[in-house]
């Protein structure tokens, strides 16, 4: 059994612009200093969020049918209960903070930017290849949608201690076309943490993997949700709070 619909999230190149695009956005983007109260080497970790309250505009590509169009809008506005943000559809590309392209049902890779960085692309910020009906659509959807958001894989959490089975890793990398680089960024790094924004590791989250037992040395399984988790609930709540918090 393989792992079910790979998502990656995309790296901008240029980290220093995207620093400064997400504080433009909201200052409390800013990187939290250490506990040691020294940075470390390198571009420090900063959050991309969007500012609360903003209307984000979603565009999709002209090859995608109207009623697709409305299933993916539908699932995506779920996050719009607990996060202090509005979603608007516009057909108009240029214009959009998020631009949507799909790929054929069952190509298997599932790609956003994270929050803000979006600002930094004219080409499409979010790609996926699970349909209305696909068994893993709602859960891709709300996935790629909390990276557009700003949040993170939640099987990186500093506290997940996930024993991945490195062979099997590498094993499915080699079948899927991944590169080591690309293993290491979206299923081995921990994210640190000093990072501004993660609550208590979830592995009930919407934006963890889910990992089937032959993928850890302790023949541990995720199952992954369809769902979004209380947590997700909670730390959607804590990026845009519907009270304003001032830097
Ligand atoms: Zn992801």
């Amino acid at each position: 059994m393989d792992i079910p619909t790979l998502c990656k999230v995309t790296q901008v190149a240029d980290q220093q612009q995207s620093y400064e695009t997400a504080l433009k956005e909201n200052p409390l983007n800013a990187p939290q200093p250490s506990r040691s109260g020294r940075q470390k080497r390198g571009v420090a970790y900063h959050s991309r969020l969007w500012a609360p309250g903003r209307t984000l505009l979603i565009a999709f590509a002209a090859d995608i049918p109207e009623q697709t169009q409305q299933s993916i809008f539908e699932v995506a506005c779920q996050w719009l209960a607990y996060a202090n943000l509005k979603f608007q559809r516009t057909a108009d590309w240029a214009e959009a903070q998020i631009r949507i392209e799909m790929k054929p049902s069952g190509t298997g890779i599932n790609h956003s930017l994270v929050g803000t960085d979006a600002l930094l692309r004219e080409d499409s910020t979010m790609t996926l290849s699970d349909w209305p009906g696909d068994e893993q659509f709602q859960r891709s959807v709300l996935h790629e949608f909390g990276h557009a958001l700003g949040l993170d894989h939640e099987h990186q959490h500093p506290d997940a201690d996930i024993q991945w089975n490195l062979a099997k890793l590498l094993e499915y990398a080699e079948q899927v076309g991944m590169p080591m680089e690309e293993i290491a960024e979206n299923f081995l790094n921990r994210i640190e943490r000093t990072q501004a924004l993660h609550n208590a590791y979830d592995p009930g989250s919407v934006m963890h993997y889910p990992i089937p037992a032959t993928f850890t040395l302790n023949n541990v399984a995720f199952t992954g949700s369809a769902q979004l988790s209380d947590g997700d609930k909670a730390l959607a709540g804590k990026a845009y709070p519907f009270t304003p918090v001032h830097p």
